[in-house]
Order: C-alpha cells, then sequence, then structure tokens
C-alpha cells in the first residue's frame, strides 16, 4: 500500500474507530439510565404490591375472628348475618370480594350474595389458598376467580383462628388496579409466579403466557387448582439474548431488569425499548458514514482540482516550451542564414582587403617598376652602342643585366597578381622561411618608400609545415605592412623606423615575430585590435580588417596570432604554427622566445 494510500484510509480508520467508541460508549450510557430508571420502578412497585398485600393481609383473619362471619358455619340460619356483614365490610375496605367456606371447600356467605354471579354454594376446595389455610396457615394465592372470571389475589385464614378449623374466611383483591397504574405510567412492567407464568402486565396480551418451559407437573397442577380458569398457557414469544439483561419479546428489543417480591413469591419485571438507543445508533453510524462519504468526496474533489492544475500546468509548459523550441529553431534558422551571409561579406572583406593592400602597394610597386625600367632604357640603349662599337663581351654582360631586370619585374608582376587572386586555402608541405621571403618581396616597397629599415632572421635550415601557402603570406603581409606603417611614425618622430622579422621553431610548434619601434598596442585597445573594422587609421584609408582576417586564418590552419610588447619598444605580433618535425634547430629560437615572453604592451 503507497503512503498516500495509507494517508487517504487512515483518517476512515479513525473515524471508524471513533464510530465504534461514540456507539459503545451511547449504548452502556442508555443501559445504565434504563436500569436505574428499572431499579427506581421496581422498588416502587414491589412497595405498591406489597402495601396492598399488607393492606388486606389481616382481613381475613378479623373475619375468622368475627363470630358474625363464622356463625354460619355452626347454624345456617346466620347465613344472612354473615352475608350482610361481609357485603358491609367489603364496601368499607373496598375488597373485590370476601366469602366463608366450610371445612369441605363450600361457600356459605359471600359478599356478593346478592349479585348473579353470587359464589355462595360453590366448591372451591381445590385451591392452594384453601388449603393452606386448613393447615393453620396464612393462605395467599393469585388466581383468576372461577366464577367472577376476574383474575385476584386471594388471601385466606381458617376459623377458628386456633385450634381445629371449621372454616377458611377468605379475602379477594381486585389486582387489576396495579396493571392500570402500569399502564398509565407508560411503562413495560409484568409479573411472574414462581412458574415463570405472566398473571399481571401492563400489555394484556402477554398475561398467561409463559418465559419458560412448564413441565407436565406443573401443568397438571396448573388444571387442578384451575389457576388460571380456563386460559391456556402459551408461551411468550421471547428470545433469551446472549446479554441476561436484553430481552426479545414479540420481535422487539428489550433491556429487562427485575426484583423479586419476597412475601408473595412473586418476580416483577421492568422493560425498557431498545429502540431508543438503537435510534441513537442508528444517528451516530449514519452520521459516521455521511462524514466518510464527506470526506471521500472531499478528497477526489480535491485530487481532481489537483491534476486539474497540474495538467493545466504542464498544458501550459508544454505550450511554453513548444514556443521555446519553436523560437530556438527560429534562432538557429536565423544564426545559420547570417553565418553564411557572414561567410559570405568576409569572403568578400578578405578580397577587398587584398585589394586594398594592393592598392595600398601599387604605388610602390609602380615606383619599383619604374626604376628597373629606366634601368633597362639605359642598358637597351647602352647595349646598341655596345654592338656598334663591337664589344660583344659587353654586349652579353648587358643583356644578363637586362634579363635580371625583367626577372625581377616579371616576379613583382607575378607576386602581386598571386595576391590578388581568391583565397587559396590547399593545403601543401611548405618552407615558411619560403612564404617569408615571398611576402617580404611584395611589402618591401612599402618599406622603401617610408625608409623602415627591414631586418629579417631565419634559421638555416628549413621550417617545414603543411599549411595553406597563400594564406600564410597573406597574414605575413598585413603583419610586416602594420609595422611598416606603426615604424614609419617612429621615423618621422625619431628618424629611425625598424622592423625586425623572426622566425624559428619551438618544440612542435613554428613561430614568426613581427616587431617594430613603433607606438605599440596601449591596453585598452588591445582586446579590441583583432575586431573586424577596429582601425586607428581611419585618415589614410585603414579598413580595420587585416587582423580580424589574420587571426582567423591562423586559427582555420590550427595557429594563433597574438600581441607582445616588443624590445624595439613597440608591437611585437607572434603568429604560431602547428609544424612538422624537422632536424635542426635555429640559434635564434632563444631571441624570440624572449620576445614573446616580454611584458604585455601598455
Ligand atoms: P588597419 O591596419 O587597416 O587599421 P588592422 O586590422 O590591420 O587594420 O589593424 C587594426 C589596428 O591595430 C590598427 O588600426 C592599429 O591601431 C593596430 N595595429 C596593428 N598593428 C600595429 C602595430 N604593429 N603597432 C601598433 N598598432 C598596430
Amino acid at each position: 500500500m503507497s503512503k498516500r494510500s495509507v494517508l487517504f484510509v487512515l483518517p476512515l480508520v479513525l473515524l471508524g474507530l471513533l464510530t465504534v467508541l461514540v456507539s459503545d460508549f451511547a449504548v452502556k450510557r442508555s443501559q445504565i439510565a434504563s436500569d436505574k430508571t428499572a431499579a427506581e420502578r421496581l422498588t416502587l412497585y414491589r412497595q405498591t404490591i406489597l402495601g396492598v398485600y399488607e393492606k388486606y393481609r389481616y382481613l381475613p383473619y378479623m373475619i375468622a375472628r368475627d363470630p358474625r362471619a363464622s356463625a354460619v358455619l355452626d347454624k345456617p340460619s346466620e347465613g344472612e348475618t354473615a352475608n350482610r356483614f361481609l357485603e358491609e365490610m367489603a364496601r368499607n375496605s373496598r375488597a373485590d370480594l370476601l366469602f366463608m367456606m366450610d371445612r369441605h371447600g363450600d361457600t356459605v356467605a359471600a359478599s356478593n350474595w346478592q349479585t348473579d354471579l353470587s359464589l355462595i354454594g360453590r366448591n372451591y376446595g381445590f385451591r392452594p389458598y384453601f388449603q393452606s389455610a386448613l393447615k393453620g396457615e396464612e393462605g395467599q394465592y393469585f388466581a383468576v376467580g372461577m366464577t367472577t372470571g376476574r383474575p385476584g389475589l386471594f388471601l385466606a385464614r381458617p376459623t377458628p383462628v386456633e385450634g381445629e378449623p371449621k372454616g377458611v374466611a377468605v379475602v379477594k383483591v381486585d389486582t387489576r388496579i396495579l396493571e392500570r397504574a402500569w399502564r398509565e405510567g407508560g411503562e413495560t412492567v409484568f409479573a411472574t409466579d414462581r412458574n415463570g407464568i405472566v398473571f399481571l402486565s401492563a400489555v394484556s396480551d402477554w398475561k398467561y403466557k409463559t418465559t419458560q418451559e412448564l413441565a407436565p407437573a406443573i401443568l397438571d397442577e396448573l388444571s387442578a387448582t384451575r389457576q388460571y380458569a380456563d386460559e391456556a398457557i402459551q408461551s411468550l414469544s421471547s428470545a433469551p439474548q446472549t446479554d441476561t439483561k436484553t430481552i426479545q419479546i414479540d420481535g422487539q428489543l428489550y433491556r429487562h431488569n427485575s426484583a423479586h417480591v419476597g412475601l408473595l413469591g412473586w418476580k416483577l419485571h421492568f422493560l425498557v425499548p431498545q429502540e431508543n438507543v438503537r435510534g441513537s445508533l442508528v444517528l451516530i453510524w449514519s452520521t459516521s458514514f455521511g462524514l466518510a462519504l464527506l470526506y471521500v468526496v472531499g478528497v477526489l474533489v480535491f485530487r481532481g482540482r489537483a491534476l486539474r492544475r497540474a495538467s493545466a500546468q504542464l498544458r501550459l509548459e508544454s505550450a511554453e516550451l513548444k514556443e521555446l523550441n519553436s523560437r530556438l529553431t527560429e534562432e538557429v534558422e536565423e544564426r545559420r542564414r547570417i553565418e553564411r551571409e557572414l561567410i559570405r561579406t568576409q569572403e568578400g572583406l578578405a578580397r577587398s582587403s587584398r585589394l586594398a593592400a594592393v592598392g595600398q602597394m601599387s604605388s610602390a610597386v609602380a615606383h619599383e617598376l619604374n626604376q628597373p625600367l629606366a634601368a633597362l632604357r639605359m642598358f637597351i640603349a647602352g647595349t646598341r652602342k655596345f654592338l656598334e662599337n663591337g664589344n660583344l663581351a659587353a654586349v652579353t654582360q648587358n643583356l644578363n643585366d637586362i634579363d635580371g631586370l625583367q626577372d625581377r619585374m616579371a616576379n613583382l608582376t607575378q607576386e602581386l597578381k598571386r595576391f590578388a587572386r581568391p583565397t587559396e586555402s590547399k593545403i601543401e608541405r611548405v618552407d615558411l622561411r619560403e612564404c617569408i621571403r615571398d611576402s617580404i618581396k611584395i611589402a618591401r616597397p612599402r618599406f622603401d618608400e617610408t625608409d623602415v629599415g627591414l631586418k629579417v632572421e631565419l634559421p638555416d635550415v628549413p621550417l617545414v609545415l603543411d599549411t595553406a601557402r597563400y594564406r600564410i603570406e597573406q597574414v605575413l603581409l598585413n603583419l610586416l605592412k602594420n609595422a611598416a606603417d606603426a615604424a614609419a611614425l617612429a621615423h618621422e618622430e625619431t628618424g629611425a623606423g625598424e622592423v625586425v622579422l623572426q622566425a624559428t621553431r619551438l618544440d612542435t610548434n613554428v613561430l614568426v615575430s613581427v616587431a617594430d619601434n613603433g607606438q605599440g598596442v596601449s591596453a585598452d585597445i588591445r582586446e579590441k585590435i583583432f575586431d573586424p573594422y577596429f582601425t586607428t587609421k581611419m585618415s589614410s584609408g585603414g579598413l580595420g580588417l587585416g587582423l580580424s582576417i589574420s587571426m582567423r586564418i591562423a586559427e582555420d590552419l590550427g595557429g594563433t596570432l597574438t600581441v607582445n610588447k616588443s624590445r624595439l619598444g613597440g608591437a611585437a605580433f607572434i603568429l604560431t604554427l602547428p609544424g612538422l618535425l624537422d632536424a635542426g634547430e635555429t640559434a635564434i629560437k632563444s631571441k624570440i622566445e624572449k620576445d614573446r615572453q616580454e611584458e604585455p604592451a601598455e
């Protein structure tokens, strides 16, 4: 069972337990209340019965002693006197009947002598009260009147009260008054005799029914004494309960309490219907059930709400995610587009930068070409003269010089043409020294023009690497051009512009350093000089693309391009490229290394 289910069920279990406890408490409370009422009532009713008994108990004794009643036993002629006396006594004492029997049980005088139901002449010798009285005992007996059919308590005494009895004086007390009182009190009370037969009852249906199985001997006795006249003794449809204090009669449950009425041998029963308890139990359980239902519905509603909230949140989040995703996709697409555009622009710019560099150098180149052209003219004029003079040796020398000049010019134009071509990125095995020399050839006019000295220190052994030759040359040309620009300014100010190019191998890498004695790169623009379009040479037509393109080329080819402070006082740009191991280290390696480790530029 999950923790969540336990948490869900726990309140229900607690509610169940609480209900059981409350029900139990309610039942106990009602039982205690019932028992208390029963005890009070039983005492009261017992006292009432005993009160009645005590009231009439001595009446037969007094009658037995009175000669007005007993004379008839000796002299039948005294019958009327006796009858009148008994009638008067009955009226005064409110007894139901008073009568005198002779020793055979024949009634010789009775208070109802003038009524149709007169007892005179009738024999009741079989009644136990008569027999007890004959024995000199106090006869007391509940029975249904044989003649009147009215139930009552018979009390009997022998007469004379002492010695051999001649007859018996009897009082019959009407007990219906008791039943009426119980009924009016609205209470369920009944009395049973020693055989368990109900003979007084607030519920008249229960009368003359038995609460227990009757033995045949008892049944015989009942028919002999005619105690309950012709009433057929049926059993009270009562079912004994596990709890002795509970009894079920005619399908109805009662709380049962009883008390003995000692002198008479009766038992009084007081019943309280359990409907009230049942009603409150039903109320308690239905309240509890209602609460449980409310709780379950509440939890379900709450969970439903939480679920709805969660799913709404999920929907919202997934919608947000979708939107984010589509925004990202759009952004990626946009970035790709911009990247493509950038590449196109960069390609165009690289070309423009090259063309700009070519443009800038064209005047220097023109100047460079003009010199050999002028020399060429001079050589040709000289050669003509030597031919006319027949000096063939001088002619040959001149033609050689002309060849040299022409080679120089061809080289120059060749280099320019190559540089202006779109970038070639074919990877080939090159000796970096050759790339450096070619770059210098193109840059040379710029140095000559600005009167800046260029010192080149290359190792004697080849610096072999697999790289894109013309792209490297483009980088070197940019660095040389920038250095020449910086040193040119120094030249203008101090009269000495100087650039030193060194190349060496360091471990597996190849390093080229281009240092100058210019103004250097100050700390505040150090980060920016590699950005595209950053230039401090706006006035002289600088595009601010040289370093950014050079940096990109260096990184494309697996290398780096950094700037340091140069030992010459200006800037030192260092190009590092992955090289191929080759025998022989150069002497200037340590020198370049020193430059690299100089403090950063201001
Ligand atoms: P441009 O030369 O067209 O300005 P670059 O990208 O080649 O474009 O250079 C950017 C800037 O870096 C230059 O404008 C200059 O301020 C600075 N710079 C480059 N080389 C040097 C150098 N050798 N000495 C001092 N400053 C330099």
